[in-house]
């Protein structure tokens, strides 16, 4: 019988899974990928293999969390044919100051996360649901929890902190950085592409639904745009991104807002819906012939723009700048108007290459190499469970070529 891992990543409204064949060398392969969302009053199941083909359709009549899992739970089971479980991988969006590395999950850790999730409210109670059911029903099953937090560890005090009086950092009021699995794969994914470049001050931009930017040095984060939330920095679909926080109050005073008005206006009514009244989706607003649309991807774009600038400044330089998630690895337009804006620095797109999909789109002669490289959130988590020592009774060997 061959292993597996298997990596969740619950969010608020869609569970995304993936599975991995566990090679006896150590070795990773994607094997399924695919995502359990609630449409309406019923769930839709799909599932992908290795190469994107669809296998799996499947509408489900199933209400609540804990039965929508136990069938989750369940269809995987069936799709593992002949394959063991050696670990289950979780994303958790937050793990605060206290937990900067991926950790096995244990009853006093998952109460600790209970705790943490004060912080993250919108995120972490969805993360850590699916991992208290696992281990309730099957406690066999080791299980794995990798923060997005966590990259960011290498922040300097002076980028962590906000301007507050000093005892709401002890409360834990400061910077964090979120998208950190993300940032992680692509660093090494750059330490493997270009050990050179990898070494030096690297910016990578991950525009998806939810955008950040972080700044690396030596493939370390040193900046980035999202701080206290990921609800900072960027302009994203639907949240604000960076905000006057004295434009919160004002509203709030003007129009008698609640917090949980205010943050359904800033987490799911803002951002390029928002602003453009059509869509939270950057395709359909780019194809959009309103003026509403084109203002909000200017006013996108901009924001990056002005962003990298604060970024480079930061890392004294700049030697690449890489796009990643949905925007970034699918949009040459987005892609062309955000490095049209940063000559200054050197920059020089190849038009060609961009608009092609190259792996490297800027010229030879260019100061800043620019890369797209698509990220794979989920085989960082599939990674760190195979890493942790936990696993070292199995018959998972030491590093191998690949690790
Ligand atoms: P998430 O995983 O955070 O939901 P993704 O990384 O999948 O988000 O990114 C979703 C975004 O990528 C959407 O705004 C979508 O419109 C955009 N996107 C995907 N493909 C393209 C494309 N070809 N051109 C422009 N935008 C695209």
């Amino acid at each position: 019988m061959s292993d597996a891992i298997l990596t969740l990543n619950a969010g608020s409204s869609s569970i995304k899974l993936a599975i991995f064949d566990l090679a006896p060398d150590g070795r990773l392969s994607s094997w399924r990928r695919g995502d359990l969302r609630e449409t309406g009053d019923v769930q839709r199941f799909r599932l992908r293999d290795a190469d994107g083909a669809g296998i799996a359709d499947e509408t489900w009549n199933v209400t609540g969390f804990e039965a929508s899992l136990s069938r989750l739970t369940t269809r995987i089971g069936n799709e593992l044919a002949g394959r063991r479980l050696a670990g289950i991988g979780h994303r958790v969006v937050h793990g605060g100051a206290g937990h900067r590395m991926p950790e096995r999950v244990t009853p006093d850790l998952l109460d600790m996360l209970e705790e943490l999730a004060e912080l993250a409210p919108l995120h972490v109670p969805h993360n850590l649901a699916p991992i208290r059911a696992i281990a309730r029903d099957q406690p066999d099953i080791p299980q794995v929890v990798c923060f997005d937090t966590a990259f960011h560890r290498t922040m300097m005090p002076v980028a962590r902190r906000f301007a507050l009086p000093r005892s709401y950092e002890a409360r834990g009021i400061r910077r964090y950085g979120f998208h950190g699995l993300s940032y992680e794969y692509i660093a090494r994914q750059l330490a493997a592409l270009s050990p050179r470049i990898h070494a030096g001050r690297v910016i990578v931009a991950h525009l998806g639904s939810g955008a950040s930017m972080c700044a690396m040095r030596g493939g370390t984060s040193v900046d980035t745009t999202m701080g206290f939330t990921a609800l900072d920095g960027l302009v994203m679909g639907t949240r604000c991104g960076t905000l006057d926080p004295g434009a919160l109050l004002h509203v709030m005073r003007q129009d008698g807002l609640d917090v949980d008005a205010m943050e359904r206006l800033l987490y799911t009514r803002s951002g390029l819906l928002g602003m453009s009244g059509i869509s939270n989706d950057m395709q359909v607003l780019l194809e959009s012939r309103e003026t509403a649309a084109s203002e909000a991807i200017d006013v996108f774009v901009y924001r990056i723009v002005r962003e990298v600038g604060a970024l480079a400044s930061v890392l004294g330089g700049l030697d690449a700048l890489v796009f990643t998630a949905g925007i970034g690895e699918n949009s040459p337009e987005i892609r062309e108007r955000t490095c049209g804006q940063l000559g200054w620095l050197g920059l020089d797109l190849d038009a060609a290459a961009n608009r092609r999909g190259a792996a490297v789109i800027s010229t030879p002669e260019s100061r800043v190499e620019v890369r797209v490289i698509a990220t794979d959130e989920e085989a960082m988590i599939a990674e760190h469970v195979r890493d942790l020592p936990m696993l070292a009774g199995d018959p998972v060997q030491p590093a191998g070529p690949n690790r």
